[in-house]
This record gives C-alpha cells, sequence and structure tokens, in this order.
C-alpha cells in the first residue's frame, strides 16, 4: 500500500504549463511554452543568452506574472489562485547566480531567518534544520560566521541550504555556478547531484554540460522565447532532431 502511494508520488505531475506567453512591453519572451514536469524529475534547461530561461523559470515560483496560458504548481493555478501566492512560495526554493545572502547576518542566521518569522518555526528547531543542513552541504563548520567571510562556493552552498530550510517541493536554479571561480565548481555541483539523488524536483539553468548529462533526466532547449527541443541528454546531445538546437551544441560543446 505504501509503496503503490510513493509510485503514485512520483508520477505525479508537480509542474504543468500549458501555452504559456508572456511579454515585457512589447517584447513576446515566452511564446506558448508549453512543458509538464513529474515529481521527482531534473530538468535542465539550456538556451542562448536572451532566450527567456531566466524569466521562465521566475514564472514557476510567481516571481514574474504571465499574460497568457496556465501555470499549475503541484495543484495551484499561479494564474487564477492569485491570492495563494503565499503557498506558490511554499513549493519552491531558489537559487540565483549570485548568493544573495544577508552580508550583516551570520551563515546560521541566513538559513533560519525564513523559516522562523515566515514558518512560525521555533528557534531551537529551525537551528537544528539549518545545522543539519550545513552538515548535508558540506560547511558545519561555518555556522557562525558571515558571507563575507566564506568563498563564493561555500556562499552558494549555504544559499541552496537556506532554499531547502523552506522544506520546498522544487528547487530552481538560474545559473548556480555562473559566478564562481572555476575550482569552486565542482563543490556546488557535487551538491546538487547529491540533491537530485535524493529525488528532489529540479529545474536547473546551467551551463554544465557534464552535470547535465550526468544528472538530467530531460533538457529543454530554449531559443527566443520558445521551447525547440525535449529530450533525454543522450536524444539531445548525441541525436539533436532540430537545426537550432545543433547549432546552439555547436557553440557549446
Ligand atoms: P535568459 O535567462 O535566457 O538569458 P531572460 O529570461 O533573462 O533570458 O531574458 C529574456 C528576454 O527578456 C531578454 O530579451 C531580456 O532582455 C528580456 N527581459 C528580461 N527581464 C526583463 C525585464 N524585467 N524587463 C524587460 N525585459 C526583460
Ligand atoms: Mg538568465
Amino acid at each position: 500500500m505504501a509503496e503503490a502511494n510513493i509510485a503514485k508520488e512520483e508520477g505525479k505531475e508537480i509542474i504543468v504549463c500549458n501555452g504559456v506567453n508572456k511579454w515585457f512591453g512589447d517584447l513576446h519572451v515566452l511564446k506558448d511554452v508549453s512543458l509538464t514536469v513529474k515529481k521527482g524529475e531534473v530538468l535542465v534547461i539550456l538556451g542562448p543568452s536572451g532566450s527567456g530561461k531566466s524569466t521562465f523559470i521566475r514564472t514557476i515560483n510567481g516571481l514574474e506574472e504571465v499574460q497568457k496560458g496556465d501555470i499549475v504548481i503541484d495543484g495551484i493555478n499561479l494564474s487564477h489562485d492569485i491570492k495563494d501566492i503565499e503557498a506558490i512560495r511554499k513549493e519552491t526554493g531558489m537559487v540565483f547566480q549570485q548568493f544573495n545572502l544577508f552580508p550583516h547576518m551570520t551563515i546560521l542566521k541566513n538559513i533560519t531567518l525564513a523559516p522562523i518569522w515566515v514558518r512560525k518555526k521555533p528557534k531551537a528547531e529551525a537551528e537544528k534544520i539549518a545545522l543539519e543542513l550545513l552538515e548535508r552541504v558540506g560547511i558545519p563548520e561555518q555556522a557562525d560566521k558571515y558571507p563575507g567571510q566564506l568563498s563564493g562556493g561555500q556562499q552558494q552552498r549555504v544559499a541552496i541550504a537556506r532554499a531547502l530550510a523552506m522544506q520546498p517541493e522544487i528547487m530552481l536554479f538560474d545559473e548556480p555556478t555562473s559566478a564562481l571561480d572555476p575550482e569552486m565548481i565542482k563543490e556546488v555541483l557535487d551538491v546538487m547531484k547529491e540533491l537530485a539523488r535524493s529525488g528532489m524536483t529540479m529545474l536547473c539553468v546551467t551551463h554544465e554540460m557534464g552535470f547535465a548529462r550526468e544528472v538530467a533526466d530531460r533538457i529543454v532547449l530554449f531559443d527566443e522565447g520558445e521551447i525547440i527541443e525535449t529530450g533525454t541528454p543522450e536524444e539531445l546531445f548525441d541525436n539533436p532532431k532540430h537545426d537550432r538546437t545543433k547549432l546552439f551544441l555547436s557553440q557549446i560543446l
């Protein structure tokens, strides 16, 4: 019985985007984007600069409004259930290129702030969870330091821990390693790999092709606001169907 329930959960469509369109003024940045993501899936989003990748993942946690189409996150329709914006934000955690930690707060404070103030978690419980998460991202000894005392890679791992502290169903990553020195990229990707293996539903905008090949269940290629091609890493990298996919891959690989 329990197994049947887990199987059902895993097959659940946790993100459903249907004909999503977004304009910034006259600029049509998302053009009829349709995409379904099942619970536990890891998607890597690729595409040239300006193709709408960031805008797309920002629409998923309600940071950007769409003008046409539907986005349903874990059964909550973002276009209709505006009142539920808090419920939607609960579903998703987001990690940005810039880590956006609060510089004047310790690492522990950075991670416990939202759980305590937004989720009303008792301080001791929030701190216990934060310390477990710091352990999970490999930096338990940094709890009492300030962001400025940490390397970029460590700060990004704190940003991941901070997002996880809100116990999201979905994690969104927007070029999480793009601002890092090369030697720090791996430590962040390793944390993301562990998260993927743990069953987290993940949407990752990244240019790390090794990560995409190894970790992604599916790759989605954006170009000029449209999804050009979707497939497994093998399908997309080894046997791309569309000329725009081939062109994009020839430029980055
Ligand atoms: P990507 O992440 O793929 O580089 P973005 O989603 O950031 O692309 O941007 C898609 C397009 O939308 C670009 O042409 C960009 O200049 C434009 N854009 C993004 N954000 C805004 C905004 N807040 N206002 C106006 N135009 C924007
Ligand atoms: Mg972007």
